[in-house]
């Protein structure tokens, strides 16, 4: 399935020229236009996916097993301190382009990139609560 209206649609299957780093016939990883630091790179399926919750297993594992091999080459080419992996889905999580791909981005000591958040204090038995009822849909 693909978006005709979709970018990352038109960048993964190479209708729209990006700065590719690997290709094959699952995804496309690229390196971010604006990125949050230098090698920040996208992996993108070539098959449209709005988000994680329309993905299959199978693809998801084959972009993550790509999403290592980038953080390695990036480990390898620029030597960073550290290294996230962003995925988001949906506005509220921050996503602004809405189909499927995973941020990697290395990272340097005292860099300016900010993935914080603040911790909360759960009740006493709510992460038992949840954890059971989460339990019983996968
Ligand atoms: P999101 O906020 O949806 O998780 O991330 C979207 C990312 O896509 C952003 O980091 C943004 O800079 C990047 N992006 C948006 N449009 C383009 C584009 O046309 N080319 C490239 N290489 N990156 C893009
Ligand atoms: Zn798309």
């Amino acid at each position: 399935m693909s978006k005709d209206d979709c970018i990352f649609c038109k960048i993964a299957n190479g209708e729209i020229p990006s700065a590719t780093v690997y290709e094959d016939s699952i995804c496309r990883v690229i390196l971010d236009v604006n990125p949050a630091n230098k090698g920040h790179a996208l992996v993108i399926p070539k098959e449209h996916y709005d988000d994680i919750f329309s993905m299959d297993a199978d693809t998801a594992s084959k972009i993550f097993t790509i999403a290592t091999e980038v953080a390695k080459a990036q480990k390898a080419e620029l030597n960073p301190d550290g290294l996230n992996i962003v995925q988001n889905n949906g506005e509220a999580a921050g996503q602004t382009v809405f189909h499927f791909h995973m941020h990697v981005i290395p990272r340097f000591i005292k860099d300016d990139v900010n993935i914080k958040w603040l911790p909360k204090k759960p009740e006493a038995d709510e992460l038992e609560t949840l954890s059971k009822a989460l339990r019983k849909r996968i």
